[in-house]
C-alpha cells in the first residue's frame, strides 16, 4: 500500500515544526544563560559592596578603640583587649615587663649591705646553721628599705625558723607576708603573697582568704606575668575552683601568644607602621594588631584586640558575618592584611521567578506547538485518506454501475436478436433484467442517499411501521438473487414486537444492504439467517453470516464512509464503502443502534437495535 504522507512531505512537515521549536529551545537556553551571568555578577557587587562596608565599620570601631586608650589607662579586666605595648627602639615591651613594683624591687634588693645579709642567710640555711639564717634574716628585716623587700626577706625567715623546729613563728611570718598587699611584687612580678600560700594550705588555715586573693589576682585590673599566672594556676588547682583555672588557662594562653608575637613583631609590625590605619591578624584565636601614637611621648602605643570579642560586641555574628584569618570568605582590604570575611548575600528572588517565567513559557510554547502539529498531521492524514477513498470510490460506482447494465443490455440484445426464443427462457431473461435493474436502483439510491446525507438534506418519513412486514418485505426482495446464488436464507421474526415510528423504506434500505453485505462477503458458505425479535423495549434485526468475518481491529472503522477493508479476497468483490455508512446513518435516525460481532473465517453478525419507545 502507498504510505498516506511520502517521505519528502514527512521531512519537511517535520522540520516546519521541529525547526521554530529548536530555534526556541536554543534561544531560551541561551536567555537562562545571561540570566545566570547577570545573577553572578549582581551577587558579586553586593558581596563587594557589603565586604567594603564592613571594612569600614570594623575599621571606625578599632580607631575609635584606639583614641579610647589614649585617654585613659587599660584595665587588664577589658575582655577586648589582648594587650597594650609600646614600642622602644624596635622592641616590643608588653606591660608585664616593667612596671614599678618590679623596678623598686630591683633597686632595694640590689643594696650592698641589704643584699650582704641576704647571701650570709642564704649560706647559712644550706649549710645546716638555720639558727643563724634565721639571726642574719631578722637583721635584713630591719635594713629592708621597703614594703617589698621586707616581705620577701620574711619568705626566706619563715624558711629557715621552720628549718630551725620554730614552727609557730614561722607560720607567724607566712601570714605577715600572706597579709601584704597583692601589688607588693618580687622581680618576676609575683605577688609575694603568693609565696606565703601553701605552707599555710598546708595546716589548713586561711582557706577562704587565699581563695578571695586568687579571684582578686585573675580578675583583677593588673597586668599579670606569665610566672604569676602559672604559680596562681598550680594554687587554683589545689583549692578545686574550676572557674579560675579555665579562665587563667585563657590568660596564659594569651601570654604566651604575645610572647610569640614579641618575636614576629619584627617581621610584623614593619607593615602596620604605614600613614594609613593597619590591622594586623595574627595567632589563634586571632587578635588584630595595629600601632598608635601615645600622647607627648615618641614610643608607640602597641595594642592587640581579640577578634572574637570584637565581632560579638558588633553583633556581627548574629548578622551571619564570620571573620577569620584562615580559610573561607574574601580578603577584607588592605587595612586588614590576613583577615577573611565570609558575608551572607541574599537570594535574588526576582531573578528566580524571572528563571522559572522563561521555563514555563518555553514548556507552554513547545507543548502548544507540538500539540498543533499534532493536530495538523492527525487533519492531513485524515483528509488525505478521504481524499483517495473518494478517487477510489468513483472507481467502485463506475464499476458496479457497468455490471448491471452490461447484463440488463445482453439480455435485451438477445431477446431481440433471437424471436424464436421459447416463453419459459424470455421470462427467465426478462427476471434478470428486473433483478439487475433492482441492483441498480439499490446503488443508485445509495449514492443519492449519501449526497442527501453530506450536504444534510436527507430527511426520513416517519409513521406507524411493522417491524415484521419490513423484515418480510426485505427478505422478499432478496429471494431472488439469493436463490440464483444458491443461498439458503432462514427468516425468523417475532409477532409480538409492536409497530414503532419508522420509514419504511430507509429501514428496508438498511437491511438489504446489510443482506446484500452478508451475500458479498460469505466466500464459500450459503447459509444466512435474518431474524427480528425482542429484547426489553427495543426490537432487535440480526443478520448472520458464516462467511470471511472481519478482523477485530476493522470492526469500528467498517463504518466510515468509503472504507473497504483492505483484503485480498475483497479486491476482487464490488463495493462503495457506503452499504453499512448509511445503514448507521438511518438506524441512528430512528434512536437506534448498529453493531457488529465477528470472527475471521467464521463469519459476523450485524444487530440493528431500535427502541420500541422511540418518539419519532
Ligand atoms: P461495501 O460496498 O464495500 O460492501 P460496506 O460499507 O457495506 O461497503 O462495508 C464496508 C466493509 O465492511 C466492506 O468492504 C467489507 O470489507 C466489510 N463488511 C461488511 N459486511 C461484512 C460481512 N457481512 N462480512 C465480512 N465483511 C463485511
Amino acid at each position: 500500500m502507498r504510505p498516506l504522507l511520502p517521505k519528502r512531505e514527512l521531512l519537511l512537515f517535520l522540520v516546519a515544526i521541529l525547526t521554530p521549536c529548536l530555534v526556541l529551545v536554543a534561544l531560551s537556553v541561551r536567555i537562562l544563560e545571561q540570566e545566570r551571568q547577570l545573577e553572578q555578577k549582581r551577587r558579586a557587587e553586593e558581596r563587594h559592596r557589603q565586604l567594603a562596608g564592613l571594612s569600614q565599620e570594623l575599621l571606625a570601631r578599632l580607631e575609635r578603640t584606639k583614641v579610647d586608650l589614649a585617654f585613659s589607662p587599660v584595665s587588664a579586666a577589658d575582655e577586648l583587649i589582648a594587650f597594650v605595648g609600646i614600642l622602644r627602639s624596635g622592641q616590643l615591651v608588653l606591660p608585664w615587663d616593667e612596671n614599678a613594683g618590679i623596678r623598686n624591687f630591683r633597686q632595694a634588693i640590689g643594696r650592698a649591705r641589704l643584699s650582704g645579709l641576704l647571701r650570709q642567710a642564704e649560706r647559712d640555711e644550706t649549710n645546716g646553721s638555720p639558727g643563724r639564717a634565721v639571726e642574719a634574716g631578722r637583721e635584713a628585716i630591719r635594713v629592708a628599705p621597703s614594703p617589698a623587700v621586707q616581705a620577701y626577706v620574711r619568705l626566706l625567715l619563715a624558711r629557715a625558723l621552720r628549718k630551725a623546729g620554730q614552727h609557730q613563728e614561722s607560720l607567724r611570718q607566712y601570714e605577715l607576708v600572706f597579709q601584704s598587699p597583692p601589688d607588693l611584687v618580687d622581680e618576676y612580678g609575683i605577688p609575694l603573697a603568693l609565696y606565703a600560700t601553701p605552707p599555710l594550705l598546708e595546716r589548713n588555715l586561711r582557706k577562704v582568704e587565699i581563695l578571695q586573693l586568687a579571684r582578686a589576682l585573675t580578675g583583677g585590673r593588673g597586668w599579670r606575668s606569665p610566672a604569676a599566672l602559672y604559680m596562681l594556676r598550680d594554687l587554683v588547682r589545689k583549692l578545686a575552683a574550676p572557674d579560675l583555672e579555665t579562665k587563667l588557662s585563657g590568660l596564659i594562653h594569651d601570654r604566651e601568644q604575645a610572647e610569640v608575637f614579641r618575636q614576629d613583631s619584627v617581621r610584623l609590625l614593619p607593615a602596620v607602621q604605614t600613614l594609613e590605619p593597619v590591622w594586623v591578624s595574627y595567632g589563634n584565636p586571632p587578635w588584630l594588631v595595629s600601632l598608635t601614637p601615645r600622647r607627648q611621648l615618641p614610643e608607640p602605643m602597641v595594642i592587640a584586640v581579640r577578634l572574637g570579642e570584637l565581632t560579638d560586641r558588633m553583633g556581627l555574628s548574629k548578622a551571619q558575618v564570620r571573620l577569620a584569618t584562615n580559610g573561607s570568605g574574601e580578603p577584607l582590604g588592605e587595612s586588614f592584611p590576613g583577615l577573611r570575611a565570609a558575608v551572607p548575600v541574599r537570594n535574588d528572588s526576582g531573578a528566580d521567578s524571572r528563571q522559572k517565567l522563561i521555563i514555563f513559557a518555553l514548556a507552554l510554547v513547545l507543548s502548544v506547538t507540538l500539540f498543533a502539529g499534532y493536530l495538523l498531521w492527525r487533519d492531513v492524514r485524515r483528509e488525505l485518506r478521504l481524499a483517495e477513498a473518494r478517487s477510489q470510490f468513483v472507481a467502485s460506482v463506475s464499476h458496479e454501475l457497468k455490471t448491471p447494465l452490461t447484463a440488463i443490455r445482453m439480455f435485451a440484445e438477445s431477446m431481440r436478436m433471437d424471436e424464436d426464443l421459447d416463453r419459459h427462457t424470455q421470462v427467465g431473461h426478462l427476471d434478470t433484467i428486473l433483478q439487475e435493474t433492482d441492483r441498480l436502483n439499490r446503488l443508485v439510491d445509495n449514492v443519492l442517499d449519501f449526497a442527501r446525507i453530506e450536504q444534510g438534506r436527507k430527511t426520513y418519513r416517519m409513521q406507524a411501521t411493522s417491524l415484521v412486514e419490513v423484515v418480510e418485505a426485505a427478505a422478499k426482495a432478496m429471494d431472488y438473487p439469493m436463490r440464483e446464488s444458491g443461498f439458503r436464507l432462514s427468516v425468523t421474526t417475532d409477532g409480538s414486537v409492536p409497530a414503532v415510528p419508522a420509514d419504511r423504506d430507509a429501514v428496508q434500505q438498511a437491511i438489504l444492504n446489510l443482506l446484500s453485505n452478508a451475500m458479498k462477503y460469505s466466500g464459500e458458505s450459503r447459509e444466512i439467517a435474518l431474524d427480528l425479535s425482542r429484547e426489553n423495549d427495543a426490537g432487535l434485526i440480526r443478520v448472520v453470516d458464516q462467511g470471511v468475518g472481519i478482523p477485530r481491529e476493522e470492526q469500528t472503522r467498517i463504518f466510515e464512509r468509503f472504507y473497504r477493508v483492505q483484503s485480498p479476497e475483497n479486491e476482487c468483490l464490488p463495493g462503495t464503502g457506503l452499504g453499512l455508512t448509511l445503514a448507521e446513518h438511518i438506524i441512528m435516525a430512528h434512536g437506534g443502534t448498529i453493531s457488529v460481532e465477528s470472527e475471521p473465517g467464521k463469519g459476523s453478525t450485524f444487530t440493528i437495535r431500535i427502541p420500541l419507545e422511540h418518539e419519532a
